[in-house]
């Protein structure tokens, strides 16, 4: 069996540029939807011809032109999405229900990976914090639409984006690593998982040809990025050679400083809460059949250490 098409939606944003160059590295013909709403915008267009040097096909299409979708669809074997959903940058996960609509129509698709690269929704959705609950609740809406259409999927969660959490040693509204004071969140033992976004990648790719992933959720939790707040802030105490002044903050103080920043900012914080005050993340056990890292031994994934050492 070939390698499958693979077509990439939202392929200049922050995770889908990755995974264009996870799929044309892992040898898959690959597709990017060109939108026409792009228009001038000149980063994203030098982006796109790059991409289409590098051997990838430019799909003119737009989530405005329903059968552009269709047929951009009818193209390939695999669609994996990477439209926004971050409120601070751009927040777009329902606009994939035209998506589902247009992989049922065309009735080709092998495997479709909806943009999730996040916490499990299915696991967090009774208990994450508001407003973020906001993210879960949309992914999971569409997780259901696609399962109502019998499409086959393979959803991702790759837990903690490094370069959001780790660059900030975890604190929020950071992502570059404090040289002086660091924000301790709680008694900053709570372990979290953080992935740089190129492994995200790697491994999303991994799965879409893998009969060992159809209509799973794989976790990308390998054991060496499975750290507390404290473990981040001590490898990195390391790297400089300085140990940091720690500074509590209490998930009291926490919560209330929610109340001066606006709705984008408060789902970013809820995640953070949920992730370094409840410790979401690693509050439930997976099987080595559903991690990424057990699965594709073979990926040499970045650990915190080496990801910490680009802001030396
Ligand atoms: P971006 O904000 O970088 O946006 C991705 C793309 O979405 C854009 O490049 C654009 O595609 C497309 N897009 C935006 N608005 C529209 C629109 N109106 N119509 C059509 N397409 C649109 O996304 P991220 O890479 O930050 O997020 C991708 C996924 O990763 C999300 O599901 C998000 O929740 C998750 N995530 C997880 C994190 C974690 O820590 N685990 C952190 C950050 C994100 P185009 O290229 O066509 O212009």
């Amino acid at each position: 069996m070939g390698k499958s098409k693979v077509l990439i939606i939202g392929g200049t944003g922050y995770l889908g540029r990755r995974l264009v160059k996870a799929s044309l590295a892992q040898g898959h013909e690959t597709f990017i939807l060109h939108r026409h709403e792009i228009g001038v915008d000149i980063d994203k267009v030098e982006m796109l011809i790059s991409f289409k040097m590098q051997g990838a096909h430019l799909v003119p299409g737009s989530f405005k032109d329903y059968n552009s979708l269709v047929e951009a669809v009818k193209l390939v074997d695999v669609v994996i999405c990477a439209i926004s959903g971050v409120h601070i940058r751009s927040h777009q996960i329902l606009l994939q229900l035209k998506l589902v609509e247009a992989i049922k129509e065309a009735g080709n698709v092998k495997r479709f990976l909806p943009s999730e690269f996040g916490m499990d929704p299915a696991k967090f959705m009774d208990t994450a914090m508001e407003p973020g609950k906001v993210t879960l609740d949309e992914k999971m809406v569409v997780r259901k639409a696609i399962e109502a259409a019998g499409i086959p999927f393979t959803y991702v969660s790759a837990n903690c984006f490094a370069g959001y959490f780790l660059g900030g040693l975890c604190q929020f509204g950071k992502i570059l690593p404090s040289r002086d004071v660091v924000i301790i969140h709680g008694d900053g033992n709570k372990k979290a998982i953080y992935n740089n976004e190129n492994d995200v990648a790697t491994y999303a790719i991994k799965t879409i040809d893998d009969p060992r992933t159809l209509n799973k959720t794989i976790y990308i939790s390998p054991p060496k990025n499975i750290l507390s707040q404290r473990e981040v802030v001590q490898t990195w105490e390391k790297l400089i050679g300085k140990e940091l002044q720690k500074i509590t903050l209490s998930k009291e103080d926490f919560l209330a400083s929610t109340k001066v920043l606006d709705y984008a900012q408060q789902v970013g914080l809820s995640h953070y809460y949920d992730v370094c005050y409840e410790g979401c993340l690693t509050s439930f056990e997976i099987g080595d059949e559903e991690e990424a890292s057990k699965l594709y031994p073979e990926v040499k994934y970045t650990n915190v250490e080496e990801y910490l050492k680009r802001y030396v």
